[in-house]
């Protein structure tokens, strides 16, 4: 297992993140490996310190750049849904907070992503080394290019929506790889895809409505 153990760092109790944990298995989240892997992360540390008291209840929050931090479930069903495949290499766009490449990196080999707003990039990156995810590479910049001489990748995970599937992600990800996004207008109805690439095409599954911050082009 990569990532860190960080009993004991920060204000929350261990009945804090159990609680949190209770609340993911009601909501249907079967994965023992992505349920462990949530335990582990202290959410609190991805938050303004203000909102740290709110860090472990199921609702999305505000972080830097007019950006959000998903709700544990969404980063949960998404990280299950990555999980259903062998997976080493994952790539995600939309770094944000970085809490959803600090659950990945507690499972997977390797975590490559890219923010495309520079204060986020830098804020996040230096936060995920202080708290040692030495297998999570942060690039700035716009989009699932920058990482291109990575390619190909098991998984791709986008969190943030495109009005409809970028089919360039597909030259990223090998035959029989999943890559799990959001698709549709910002505060409009969006659903939670996974796409399928196989030998000849690819094949699309709706899983579930969500809302999520729009996917935008250009690096700021
Ligand atoms: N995974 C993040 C979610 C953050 S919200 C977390 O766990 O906190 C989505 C993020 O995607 C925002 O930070 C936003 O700036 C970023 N984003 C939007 N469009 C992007 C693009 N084209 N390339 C890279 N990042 C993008």
């Amino acid at each position: 297992m990569n990532g860190v153990d960080i009993n004991g760092i920060g204000m929350t109790s261990e009945r804090t993140r159990d609680r949190m944990l209770e609340r993911l298995g009601e909501q249907g989240i079967r994965d023992m490996r992505v349920l462990m892997a949530m335990r582990q992360v202290p959410r609190h540390l991805f938050v303004a310190e203000a909102l740290a008291h709110r860090a472990y209840e199921d609702v999305a929050l505000p972080i830097a750049g007019g950006q959000t931090i998903s709700r544990p479930y969404i980063v949960a069903r998404m990280t299950e849904l990555v999980m259903q495949q062998p997976v080493e290499k994952v790539l995600e766009v939309g770094t944000g907070s970085g809490y959803q490449a600090a659950v990945l990196a507690q499972l997977v080999a390797r975590v490559h992503t890219s923010e495309r707003i520079h204060a986020l990039y830098l804020q996040t990156r230096r936060l995920l080394r202080t708290l040692g995810y030495d297998n999570i590479h942060c690039r700035y910049s716009d989009g699932e290019l920058a990482w291109k001489r990575e390619a190909p990748f098991d998984a791709i995970v986008v969190t943030a929506a495109p009005e409809t599937f970028p089919e360039t992600l597909l030259q990223l990800v090998r035959v029989g790889g999943q890559i799990i996004l959001p698709v549709g207008e910002y505060r409009r109805t969006q659903q939670l895809i996974r796409v399928t690439r196989t030998e000849t095409g690819h094949l699309r599954e709706d899983i579930e409505p969500v809302e999520f911050v729009p996917l935008l082009k250009g690096a700021i």
